[in-house]
This record gives C-alpha cells, sequence and structure tokens, in this order.
C-alpha cells in the first residue's frame, strides 16, 4: 500500500462542513431544516461588480496575472486600510491569494518551520489548528472563556508571549464568538506587544467592516505604530461583499512578509483569476451600500437573537459586536434529557437539537470551547425567528 504524507493525515475534515452535511441529508429526506451552521453571507455583491465582470471578459487578454496581485486590486485595498487608519502602505507590503484562507496558509508556510509554536485564543476559528498541523506547527492555545467575554486579556497575552511563540494569531471581530476589541482594549494588548519583539503578528480581521453599535475597527498599528514591522492584517470579500465564492484574500504587513507571499503564490498559484480581479476592483472602489446595508441588518438580527436566548432560563452569552454569529453557553442543558436522549455535552446538544428540531448548529467544541454552540445568523428574518422558537422549545422540553 503506497504511503501519503503525514501532514494530510493531520488535517481532520471541519466539524462544520460534518454539522452542514447531515443538515443537507435531514433536507433531503423532506424534514424543514433551518441551517444556522455554515458562515455563508446569504446575499449577492451589488450589480456593478457583475458589470465589472462583463467587462473583462470582453477584453480578456488570455494571458497569466501578477504574483503578487494587479496593481489596480492593491490601490483599492490601500484604500481601504487608509480609510481605517492603516495608511501609509504601499503595494510592496500587500499580497492577494484566494480567499483569507489561502493568505493565512501562505502566512503559515512563510512563518512557522515545523516544531515552531503558533499563539491564539480559544474560541478560535477552526482552520488555525487544522493549517498549524498541515505546516507541523505546535499550537499554544489561551483560554477566554464567556466568563471574560471570550476576549483575551493583556496578562494572559503577556504570559504566553513570555514563551516565545513564533507567531500570535489574533481574530478580531472573532469567529465563533462575534466578539470585538474596543479602542482601549486593542491599545492595551497592544502596549504588551510592543514588550516582545520576538514574536510575529497576524491579525486576522476580515469581518473588519461588519462591526455594530459605533463601536469602530481598530488594528494593533493603530495604536503602536512600531508594531509595522511585525503585524500583519488580512482581509477578504468573502463575507463582506457576500462574495466566498469568488475567493479573494488579501494582507498588507511588512515588505520581507508580502515577498515571501507573493513566491509561494508563485509556486502554488501564479495568481488568481484575472475575471475575479476585475469583481475585486469593483467591490472594494463601487458603491458601498451592500456592505452597509448588511452590518445595519446584522446588528437587528443579533439583537433578535440574544433576546430569544436571554429568554431561556440559564444560558450565558457575552453580547457581540461584530460579524454575523452568537456563541452562547449551553452548559445548563449537560445531563439532562430530551425525550430519551442524554445530553452529555455540546455535540450531543447539536445532534439531540438537529434530529428532534431540524436546526443545525455547530458544537463549541469544533471552535475549542465544548460549553457553547455556534449559531450563524446569516438567513431571512422569519426563518431566524422560528428557528429560534425551536431552540427555546427545545431547552423548555428538557428535564
Ligand atoms: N478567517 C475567519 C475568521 C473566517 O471566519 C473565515 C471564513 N469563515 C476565513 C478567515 C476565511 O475566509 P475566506 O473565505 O476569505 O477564505
Amino acid at each position: 500500500m503506497l504511503k501519503l504524507a503525514a501532514r494530510v493525515g493531520r488535517a481532520k475534515p471541519s466539524a462544520i462542513m460534518v454539522v452542514a452535511e447531515k443538515a443537507k441529508a435531514l433536507k433531503a429526506a423532506g424534514r424543514d431544516v433551518i441551517n444556522f451552521s455554515i458562515g455563508v453571507p446569504n446575499f449577492l455583491p451589488g450589480p456593478h461588480v457583475y458589470d465589472a465582470v462583463r467587462n473583462a471578459l470582453d477584453s480578456d487578454s488570455g494571458q497569466y496575472g501578477s504574483n503578487r496581485g494587479r496593481d489596480d486590486l492593491l490601490d483599492a485595498f490601500l484604500a481601504h486600510m487608509a480609510a481605517i487608519g492603516m495608511d501609509g502602505y504601499t503595494r510592496a507590503n500587500c499580497a492577494v491569494a484566494v480567499g483569507a484562507k489561502h493568505i493565512l496558509y501562505n502566512l503559515f508556510e512563510a512563518m512557522l518551520d515545523e516544531g515552531d509554536t503558533i499563539a491564539f485564543a480559544t474560541p478560535y476559528w477552526t482552520s488555525y489548528l487544522d493549517i498549524a498541523e498541515i505546516v507541523g506547527a505546535k499550537t499554544l492555545l489561551l483560554p477566554c472563556p464567556p466568563e471574560q467575554d471570550y476576549k483575551l486579556t493583556p496578562e494572559q497575552l503577556d504570559a504566553a508571549l513570555a514563551q516565545k511563540p513564533r507567531v500570535f494569531l489574533f481574530n478580531n471581530p472573532s469567529n465563533p464568538t462575534g466578539m470585538v476589541y474596543g479602542r482601549d482594549e486593542i491599545a492595551a494588548l497592544a502596549k504588551v506587544l510592543v514588550k516582545h519583539p520576538e514574536t510575529w503578528v497576524i491579525t486576522d480581521d476580515i469581518y473588519n467592516r461588519m462591526v455594530f453599535d459605533g463601536l469602530g475597527y481598530h488594528n494593533f498599528v493603530n495604536a503602536e505604530p512600531s508594531l509595522r514591522d511585525r503585524v500583519v492584517f488580512v482581509d477578504s470579500l468573502s463575507k463582506t461583499y457576500g462574495m466566498p465564492g469568488w475567493r479573494v484574500g488579501l494582507m498588507a504587513g511588512p515588505e520581507v512578509v508580502a515577498k515571501a507571499v507573493v513566491t509561494l503564490n508563485s509556486n502554488h498559484i501564479t495568481n488568481i483569476p484575472e475575471v475575479v480581479t476585475a469583481a475585486a476592483v469593483a467591490a472594494l472602489s463601487g458603491p458601498q451600500d451592500v456592505p452597509t446595508a448588511k452590518c445595519s441588518e446584522f446588528q437587528g438580527k443579533r439583537d433578535q437573537v440574544i433576546e430569544a436566548l436571554q429568554a431561556i432560563p440559564g444560558i450565558v452569552c457575552p453580547r457581540p459586536q461584530g460579524a454575523f454569529y452568537v456563541f452562547p453557553d449551553i452548559s445548563v442543558a449537560f445531563g439532562k434529557r430530551h425525550g430519551e436522549t442524554l445530553i452529555g455535552n455540546d455535540v450531543d446538544f447539536c445532534a439531540a437539537l438537529l434530529e428532534a428540531k431540524a436546526v443545525a448548529c455547530v458544537p463549541g467544541s469544533a471552535f475549542g470551547e465544548p460549553r457553547a454552540l455556534r449559531i450563524s445568523y446569516t438567513c431571512p428574518t422569519a426563518q431566524l425567528a422560528e428557528g429560534l422558537k425551536r431552540i427555546q422549545a427545545f431547552f423548555a422540553e428538557l428535564a
């Protein structure tokens, strides 16, 4: 039997996709499934994006593109950077790849040798752990339970960085918790980062345009400009612009890092497709009414979800201020029964909820927090209301 490389064996299938597949199978069997599992934006970009693609097809040269990303796309990204207070970057600081996931993969490959350590908070986005395993990096997990609003404290960060991990990976707003770090919190963490110059910092902030309650988005570089030598900002068009299938991710950081990503690109992908580049330029530099409208719609849906969850005795749920996820602590249900089914943990809970009420959520253990589950709330309002009603009924039936 021919063997595959060990790194493939280390990659686990995504827990989110496992739930989504189960939900799909139930739907095919005729059940009225409400799917809160996948983080899909559930809307399309504005018509100007499609117009740009049609024009690009008409004037296509059929040639390879740039390994770094086309100049007009880099410039559109730089304009966004300036708008969030991260100015002074040039094209040489940037690179484009096939989604933020691919940017992260490139950054892990660029920064981590086998056996090096990457530190990040739990709950974490699942792929952090999986990509670390593929590149053979060790992970240093920093537990941020609901009692501390799922947020990393400066003291925790200080203790973690004292262990000199090669990379510290930060995610704001957070998937899966939806929590957002305010200006003062970012400033306090940035101060700690300054104290530890031996660690690269990646800020995976792809939901930076989806921040609620007027809180605003803040980066470590805004607080401590000297950190520009070490901080890499990661962005994506997937969620904000309703373009997950177009696969556009971007980064801005030190030139040496951008150059490494360009080198990896030149061996992995050469370039993202030219028609995709045209769509990305149009999305970033055209009218912003779709992302703006969606941000306020999601803020309203956040309120709807929180209100429904707060009506359930025993649920603890820090109030998210961004992205489109809510991450309630449902451990009050553990040890109880739904009918004959014993709910021992989050996985049992999600399986029983799906079976009994046809509502799909992702168990928190997929994100390193087994007391919680993730609700992705991008579906239409009526469906959202129905799903929340079913979750309330499920809890009421626990004994
Ligand atoms: N980072 C986070 C925090 C995410 O939630 C996601 C998508 N679920 C990604 C990165 C990857 O995004 P993309 O679609 O651009 O690969």
